[in-house]
Parts: structure tokens; C-alpha cells; sequence
């Protein structure tokens, strides 16, 4: 939304992680630790202002398992995704990694998470210029070292993909989703719903000018990186909307919740 202001910084205390929100240190302390108990394997696609941008993946990929992607950290004011993907590591266990082909981008956007604001050091929009659809928009750096691994990101999100974003000026929650059907099903439903028992959902009509139907912007393909992953063949996708005017930590609990629903519904 044009009115979100790329450099105005935001800043929370979380109480479960008892630290502020754009505390990066010890955002990739405690990423470290759940990594290695999960015995997740690190892939470094390259660095930004000397912060890796960095995905893991599931210890050894397995044929016939669904192969899905999370992504969070792409607008650094947005940070109860990155934070709930933490909370959402601390939950897991290795089973999991007999059903799903897992791949976590936890921090997309490491320069404008430490500074608690929208864009990148350099004023760029890390989740735009994916796919050409006429908006002008060129890819950042971080999106340019995505692009340059679009077959492993490809692969990693055949089944699903899912990015979680913030809505720094709602109170109130939304999804947009894509499935390959004319009107949003179970597994948009289910992601909605997981968000719904955390906040209210939008009664908004439109927003940043797409139409919402019952909180659900429906496969509208603007330039974003989960826009892109959905054209490349992931078969869903979705990226979910906290409310960044609600208490913190219990957009971490939601974030959380719904990278769980989203594993859910494409384990099944
Ligand atoms: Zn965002």
C-alpha cells in the first residue's frame, strides 16, 4: 500500500522471546539453536550487507513426500513472521520430516528487519519485480539471489508455498491465497481460519486495491516473490496478513499457527 511509509521504523517487545523485534542477534541465535536440533541443512543463496540470506531444508529430501516452502522477513517491520517461524521451529520434531519435503526462508530481509523498517538498506522492496506484470518493478538484491535460484526454490515449493506478511495500518487479519479452482477451498479456508483465532478478519472490501471476498484476495498475481513461486507451478500458495496494530507476541502466536495449518493441510 502506497501510504505504508518504506523507512518509518517499528519496534515490539515480545515477552515469549523476551527481546525487541528487530533484535537480529539474537534472532539468529536462538535460529541456530532450533537448526540444529532439527538437524535442518543450511543453504547459504548469498549474502546482503553481510547477513546471509539463507534457506534450510529438511535433512534429506525424499521422493514422493509433498515439497513445500515458508517464507517470512520480507518487509523488515513485518516481524512477527520471522519471529513466529522461530516459534513455529521450537514445535517441530524430526517426524515430521518423514511426511513433508520441508524449505524455511525465515528472514528474507535482514538489513530492513535490524532496522525495524519496510524496504532493504538500499530503498528497495524485497517482494516485488518476481514476474513482469507491468508495475515497473525491478527485483532488489534479494530478490535477484532468489531469482538466481529459481529451479531450487521451484522444486522446494511444488506442493505449497507460503509467505507470512504484517499489515502495519489493520487491526484486523486477511489472506491471499491461490489455488488452482475458481473460488478459494478448504485450503485457503483452513489458513484463513487458523488466522481468525487470533483476530478479527477484514471486512474490507478492497485492499490495496484488489477486492476481498470474506478476508480472501483470490489468485491475483501482482510481482510478489509467492506470485512468481505460484506461476512457476507451486500447486498452492498463500500469504497471510497479521494485524500489526495488535499485541505482539500473539501475532507470533498466529504466524505460528499458521505455518502449522499450512503443513497440515498439505500433509494430508
Ligand atoms: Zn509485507
Amino acid at each position: 500500500m502506497n501510504s505504508r511509509s518504506p523507512f518509518e521504523t517499528f519496534r515490539w517487545h515480545s515477552e515469549i522471546f523476551a527481546c525487541y523485534s528487530n533484535d537480529i542477534e539474537q534472532f539468529e541465535r536462538q535460529l541456530l539453536q532450533e537448526t540444529t536440533r532439527l538437524r535442518l541443512k543450511p543453504r547459504v543463496l548469498g549474502h546482503i550487507d553481510g547477513w546471509p540470506l539463507q534457506l534450510w531444508q529438511s535433512p534429506s529430501a525424499r521422493a514422493g513426500l509433498p515439497s513445500v516452502l515458508i517464507s517470512s522477513g520480507f518487509h523488515g517491520e513485518e516481524a512477527a513472521g520471522p519471529w513466529g517461524m522461530l516459534h513455529f521451529m521450537s514445535e517441530l520434531s524430526e517426524a515430521l520430516f518423514d511426511q513433508v519435503n520441508l524449505t524455511l526462508l525465515p528472514l528474507a530481509n535482514p538489513t530492513g528487519f535490524s532496522k525495524g523498517h519496510r524496504f532493504n538498506r538500499f530503498g528497495d522492496n524485497p517482494n516485488r519485480g518476481y514476474l513482469s506484470v507491468g508495475d515497473g518493478a525491478q527485483p532488489s538484491v534479494e530478490g535477484k539471489l532468489l531469482l538466481a535460484h529459481g529451479q531450487l526454490l521451484q522444486a522446494a515449493s511444488r506442493d505449497g508455498i507460503l509467505t507470512c506478511h504484517e499489515d502495519v495500518l489493520s487491526q484486523q487479519t486477511y489472506l491471499y491465497a491461490f489455488e488452482p479452482r475458481q473460488q478459494p477451498g478448504a485450503f485457503s479456508h483452513g489458513l484463513l481460519s487458523a488466522l481468525a483465532n487470533y483476530f478479527p478478519i477484514t471486512e474490507a472490501p478492497a485492499i490495496d486495491g484488489c477486492p476481498v471476498q470474506e478476508g480472501i484476495i483470490f489468485n491475483h498475481f501482482d510481482s510478489s516473490f509467492e506470485a512468481w513461486l505460484v506461476r512457476s507451478g507451486a500447486k498452492n500458495g498463500a500469504c497471510s496478513e497479521t494485524p500489526a496494530k495488535a499485541n505482539f507476541d500473539r501475532r507470533i502466536l498466529a504466524n505460528s499457527a499458521v505455518m502449522q495449518q499450512f503443513i497440515t493441510a498439505l500433509c494430508a
